[in-house]
């Protein structure tokens, strides 16, 4: 088994180094683009509603070093400031020492090692964007996550806390494992950043838009969405509220620095659950297919800005 499994990685890579396969593409409905080229020489299916690919064609379209280590069955991929290890079969993958829960397993297929495009991609930094069919991956300038021309980077989007708001220091948990489920038992990837903060804190707009969802949910207690108007194709997603503010609903129109709810501890069970973590801030962007890209550099980018209302 584990000969067989070197074989697939170097098989990935020999594709990787050839003109496409036979098969590559031909058969599939999806196709991924880096940097506006197509990528060749592997099969592209989904597998828990994730796009998967070859890892060696990946990463060599990525820009990436790829390695197999055939003990620990680990794909280790290296470059673009980064490294990440991946193990067969498994969700759990290593970025930098910080430990992610990918949303689909590297996984074995047609004789060679399959990872998830967007999560791999967005590890190396790349921003992702997806319309059903076609996945397609920029590169993004310098180390903060941020392109110009990226529209959550507009001067309009201000830090989800007020000037003067007390809250404790941040770091990225995006991806983290959390344990906690309906049912119990499902692990899931961690969809935000988490900012602890005193229960009360005032949390405000993020940018002028409109409210899109208002209420409870099992995972978010209450919680609320809001469509940017300078980054319609995005929701930012608050949860965990201890309250609203004033003249929130869906269709309310904000504006940035609006006070839009309360810090508190709300979720993890039927409405009115709370005290079941500590209180704190979950902040999520949500793409248009529900998928999340990591808000931490765009938090990073957004704190202590001035206010530049658009309206
Ligand atoms: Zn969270």
């Amino acid at each position: 088994m584990r000969r067989f499994v070197a074989l697939l990685l170097f098989s990935a890579t020999l594709l990787a180094t050839l003109a496409a396969g036979p098969r590559a593409l031909a058969h599939s409905p999806y196709r991924v683009e880096v940097e506006g080229t197509t990528l060749d020489g592997t099969h592209l299916y989904l597998r828990d509603g994730q796009l998967m690919a070859s890892a060696g064609p990946l990463a060599a379209a990525l820009g990436l070093q790829v390695r197999w280590n055939d003990t620990h069955r680990r794909l280790d991929l290296s470059g673009q400031g980064h490294w990440a290890a991946f193990w067969l079969g498994s969700r759990t993958v290593y970025r930098d020492d910080v430990h992610y829960l990918a949303p689909a397993p590297t996984s074995p297929h047609d004789g060679l090692v399959y990872v998830p495009v967007w999560f791999t991609a967005q590890l190396f930094g790349y921003h992702v964007t997806w319309d059903g069919s076609v996945m397609r991956l920029t590169r993004k300038g310098g180390t903060g996550g941020a392109v110009s021309g990226d529209p959550l980077l507009h001067p309009n989007f201000v830090f989800p806390f007020p000037a003067g708001a007390k809250y404790e220091a941040y770091r990225d948990n995006y991806g983290e494992g959390r344990s906690w489920s309906p049912g119990g038992t499902v692990l899931r990837g961690h969809e935000g950043v988490d900012i602890l903060a005193p229960k009360g804190t005032p949390l405000v707009a993020v940018a002028d838009g409109t409210v899109v969802r208002v209420g409870w949910n099992e995972f978010g207690g209450w919680r609320l969405q809001i469509r940017p108007d300078v980054a319609p194709q995005y929701r930012i997603y608050y949860a965990h509220m201890n309250g609203y503010g004033a003249n929130i609903y869906e269709g309310a129109r904000v504006r940035a620095g609006q006070v839009i709810g309360y810090v508190g501890r709300t979720g993890y069970g039927p409405p009115g659950t709370e005290g079941d973590f500590p209180t704190h801030l979950h902040l999520g962007i949500y793409q248009a297919d529900g998928s999340t890209i990591n808000p931490y550099p765009y938090l990073k980018a957004w704190e202590g800005r001035p206010l530049v209302r658009l309206w």
